[in-house]
């Protein structure tokens, strides 16, 4: 399939209401791919008046939805996961086009996005409440729950479909309507979802989808509209702080999915073949540039040099290239911005004494490229293990002690996802224990999954997605005080 054909099942225009729009001012986004640096697509670049026209069709279209049967609503879920099947080769494409990420990360992440439809089509008949006698035994308590209302859902650029799908399909089983604001550099991807849940048959008004590179103004007037019960966001810290302070004027209900910083321990009696396997996955899933990537590696000194050389020649063997190319294994950064963030971080690594195994500088060709690195001797200090390096690589610091190796791993406000290695799983379930992080990966590189609660403590975030837990989110508990 070429990028032609994928690029067909993505409308360029805003959908509101059901209506496929122009922006109000006419103002378009230039969509590029990272792997030529050249403009792919233009797409609607919504405005406030546009924000506000899809608050209004989404509560426009909100009761309805909230009345429909939880039956009905899981079965629409049911079939937008399985059109998300049935087009997944164009939606890896289209993934691929505008976030340059290998096919192979595109495909795992469109299975991964499309099992959030099925996993909520299955949820939304459980959304019960519960009954109880009150401790006095004067009346029953009785807890309902219902539809928090009008959802406002901000995702990032890295999981285009993944990122959407993991807050559609929760809400709609929960019986929300909402407007869906992508990241502007990925529109692609969230037009095309909007599209099959159309088709899937979600009733006009109930999923808008509002690209736009005015993001701030145009999320802060939507928080502002009194119809707006719930924000969901998934993105950097920095951004999320100022939308928790935009969300408290109304006092917006939030979920929030934030910045990451995630350690990857090896004990000294950890598998180390398992053990890089894990890194390899940890890391370099979506080429390093993930939430949950391992940021920092922390590594008994006993196994330092046998990990090292173990992840530095895995690292050497990835084949970089553009996404597109079925072979490739690592595909470039997003943005230009993405390339400087990384090659900055390096370069201070180096200055401060680190010694790099492998990388550490750019293919030579056009695209937004960083080679895989491998850093020994990181000083403890150094920015690189305190910032989300959002790349291919892995910056190696040694330890002596398990202790020394959880309070350094601990020593950070993120705490998203921690990953533990070792041979002796009482000593994995105490340190994972210790650990500060909302979920620990424990002799395994990978902990996404929709069945599960992901989410982060400290400034990773405030709620969780995936699992029973994803869509509470979406439910206000009611209590009814009653007597019979
Ligand atoms: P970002 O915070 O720059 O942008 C996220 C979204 O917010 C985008 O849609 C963007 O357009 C919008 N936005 C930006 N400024 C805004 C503002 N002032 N008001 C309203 N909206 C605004 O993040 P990004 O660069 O797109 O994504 C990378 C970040 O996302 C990383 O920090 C990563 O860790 C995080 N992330 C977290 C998770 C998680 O589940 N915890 C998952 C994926 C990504």
């Amino acid at each position: 399939m070429n990028p032609e054909e994928a690029l067909k099942l993505a409308p360029t225009q805003l959908l509101i209401g059901g209506e496929r729009r122009d922006a109000a001012d006419g103002s378009l986004i230039d969509v590029y791919d990272p792997a030529t640096a050249s403009v792919v697509a233009q797409v609607a670049d919504g405005s406030v008046a546009d924000g506000l026209s899809a608050v209004e069709a989404a509560a426009q279209a909100g009761p309805a939805w909230a009345a429909t049967p939880p039956r009905q609503r899981g079965e629409v879920l049911r079939r937008a996961f399985e059109l998300m099947t049935e087009h997944a080769e164009e939606l890896a494409q289209l993934i691929v086009l505008e976030n340059g990420k290998a096919l192979r990360d595109a495909r795992g992440e469109v299975a991964y996005a499309a099992e959030f439809f099925r996993w909520y089509a299955e949820e939304a008949v459980r959304g019960f409440g519960e009954i109880g006698t009150a401790p006095s035994g004067t009346n029953r308590i009785l807890v309902l729950r219902q539809p928090i209302g009008v959802c406002v859902l901000v995702t990032p650029w890295n999981f285009p479909a993944a990122m959407a799908t993991r807050k559609i399909g929760p809400a709609l089983a929960a019986g929300c309507s909402m407007v869906l604001k992508p990241a502007s550099d990925t529109p692609l991807t969230a037009l095309a979802i909007g599209a099959l849940l159309e088709q899937a048959g979600v009733p006009a008004g109930v999923v808008n989808v509002v690209p736009s590179r005015k993001s701030g103004p145009v999320v802060s007037a939507m928080l502002h509209d009194p119809r707006v019960r719930k924000l969901s966001f998934t993105g950097s810290t920095e951004v999320g702080r100022t939308l928790l302070h935009e969300a408290a004027d109304g006092v917006v209900n939030t979920s929030m999915e934030l910045g990451g910083n995630a350690p990857f321990l090896v004990l000294d009696d950890a598998d180390i073949t398992a053990a890089v396997q894990g890194a390899m996955i940890a890391k370099m899933r979506n080429g390093g540039e993930a939430c949950t990537a391992a940021n920092r590696f922390y590594v008994h000194r006993h196994v330092a040099d046998e990990f090292s050389r173990g992840l530095a020649e895995a690292m050497g063997r990835l084949v970089v290239g553009p996404g597109s190319d079925p072979s490739t294994e690592l595909g470039p950064l997003v943005n230009p911005a993405a390339v400087r963030k990384v090659d900055e971080l390096v370069t201070g690594a180096l200055d401060d004494g680190a010694r790099a195994l492998i990388g550490a500088d750019r293919p030579d060709r056009t695209g937004w490229y960083y080679n895989p690195t491998v850093l020994m001797n990181v000083h403890k200090t150094n920015p690189i293990l305190g910032a989300e390096v959002f790349g291919p690589v892995a910056p190696i610091v040694v330890f002596d002690d398990d202790e020394e190796a959880v309070a350094a791993a601990n020593d950070t406000e993120f705490g998203l996802v921690s990953y533990l290695y070792t041979g002796d799983l009482a000593a994995g379930l105490r340190v994972a224990e210790a650990l500060e992080a909302g979920m620990v990966g424990l002799n395994r590189g990978l902990v996404s999954d929709p069945a599960a609660p992901f989410g982060g403590v400290k400034q990773s975030g405030i709620g969780r997605e995936g699992g029973h837990e994803g869509m509470l989110e979406y439910l206000e508990s009611k209590y009814i005080a009653v007597q019979w």
